[in-house]
């Protein structure tokens, strides 16, 4: 297994867990059981049983023609938009509300910047009767008024972060100490491959069902369960672990991370993290990070929110140092035009983060027998505004 975490959480030379020694008793006791819970059949059960009735999995993988004819190659979308809160993240907050039932936890913490994590997290607390607090910066919250009202609708509390540039970093160094004064009651639900060991595997298998479902699926439609490529849009890369996951080690499998350039690479604004990274911790996590040569985080910038990250989960740090991932970098406007495209050949608006990853197909060229999966992460309802101002609709 070259491309999986081992067992002390690293993914070749990135990963492990880098966190203040109060925080380690929290880490250790859901690194110890995580994956025995995960094994247990009254786990796997319940699981299975909410993905299917509540979430609405299995999520179509449909034949894009319009779009497949235009670009002369043979796309199928993986329609995680379906999901219930519109993307895939309730697949890992799912599966991580009950983890802390089982670790007999009864308060669950989380940190979000744009709202998407919040919201997932706040549904599934509805969902299980379990108090919820949400930390998010003062400034997100003043710019996500929509999905700070979908969370007190759902019952949780949200707090704001008062201290630093008061956006997700500070939101999440809030969490975590909140986490550390409250280690035997709380569990914190991280939204994304990052973090401390076991968050980056841990979350990676709550969204392998996504590529379990693809090789079957596929299997259907095409009578092979290997694609030519997967591809999907890489933030802190949870959809994209979920995509890629039981392809890794499949090499006739090509594995296409697209990154936000923002206003372009080089603009000073932008999320490419593989292009513009450096080794560093961010998170409690080795890994590729955009920082200052002194070390200090650099402010990320992205139209879309989902992508607007400074880090990269550990799996793709790896992969794109080991060159087993091709990456891509896509501005703003391209992702946009993308966007457009797809609405108007599909009838599907795709999230901005997934827009991403429809805008390679008008440079990266594939040939007329490739089978392309792109993971269409999450549905555009978010971003109607950001569409709307965009092209002035
Ligand atoms: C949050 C989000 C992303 C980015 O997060 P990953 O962990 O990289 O998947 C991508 N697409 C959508 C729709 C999102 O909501």
């Amino acid at each position: 297994m070259k491309y999986q975490a081992n067992e002390s959480g690293y993914y070749g030379e990135f990963g492990g867990a880098f966190i203040p020694e109060m925080l380690y008793p929290n880490t250790e006791e859901l690194r110890l059981n995580y994956l025995r819970i995960m094994e247990e059949p009254s786990f796997k059960k319940e699981f299975d049983q909410l993905l299917k009735d509540y979430v609405g999995r299995p999520t179509p993988l449909y034949y894009a023609n319009r779009l497949s004819e235009k670009y002369n190659t043979k796309i199928y979308l993986k329609r995680e938009d379906l999901c219930h809160t519109g993307a895939h993240k309730v697949n890992n907050t799912i599966g991580q509300i009950l983890m802390a039932k089982k670790l007999g936890k009864n308060r669950i913490i989380a940190e979000t910047g744009a709202g998407q994590h919040g919201v997932a997290t706040a549904t599934v607390c509805a969902l299980m009767g379990i108090p919820c607090v949400v930390y998010m910066g003062e400034i997100d919250i003043q710019r996500q008024a929509p999905n700070v009202a979908r969370m007190k609708m759902l019952g949780a509390e949200v707090r704001p972060a008062l201290s630093g540039s008061r956006t997700l970093k500070d939101a999440t160094n809030e969490a975590i100490r909140d986490w550390i004064n409250n280690p035997v009651d709380t569990h914190y639900i991280i939204g994304s491959v990052v973090g401390p060991h076991p968050y980056p595997d841990m979350v990676a298998k709550f969204q392998s069902v996504i590529s379990a479902e693809i090789k079957t699926q596929l299997l259907e439609k095409e009578g092979t369960e290997n694609p030519d490529y997967v591809v999907a849009c890489v933030g802190g890369g949870s959809n994209a672990a979920g995509a890629y996951y039981h392809y890794l080690e499949d090499p006739e499998v090509g594995i296409i991370a697209v990154e936000a350039a923002g206003r372009g690479i080089d603009s000073g604004e932008s999320a490419a993290t593989s292009a513009l990274g450096k080794v560093g911790i961010i998170h409690g996590s080795k890994t590729l990070l955009m920082q200052t040569s002194d070390g200090q985080i650099t402010e990320p910038y992205s139209i879309s929110a989902g992508l607007d990250y400074p880090g990269v989960g550990p799996m793709h740090a790896h992969l794109y140092r080991s060159g087993r991932g091709e990456f891509i970098s896509i501005t703003d406007d391209e992702a946009m035009q993308a966007g457009l495209l797809v609405s108007k050949l599909e009838g599907i608006i795709p999230a901005i983060e997934s827009s991403h990853a429809f805008a390679i197909f008008k440079n990266r060229k594939f040939k007329p027998e490739d089978i392309v999966v792109v993971n269409l992460s999450g549905r555009g309802d978010k971003d109607l505004q950001t569409y709307i101002d965009y092209f002035e609709l």
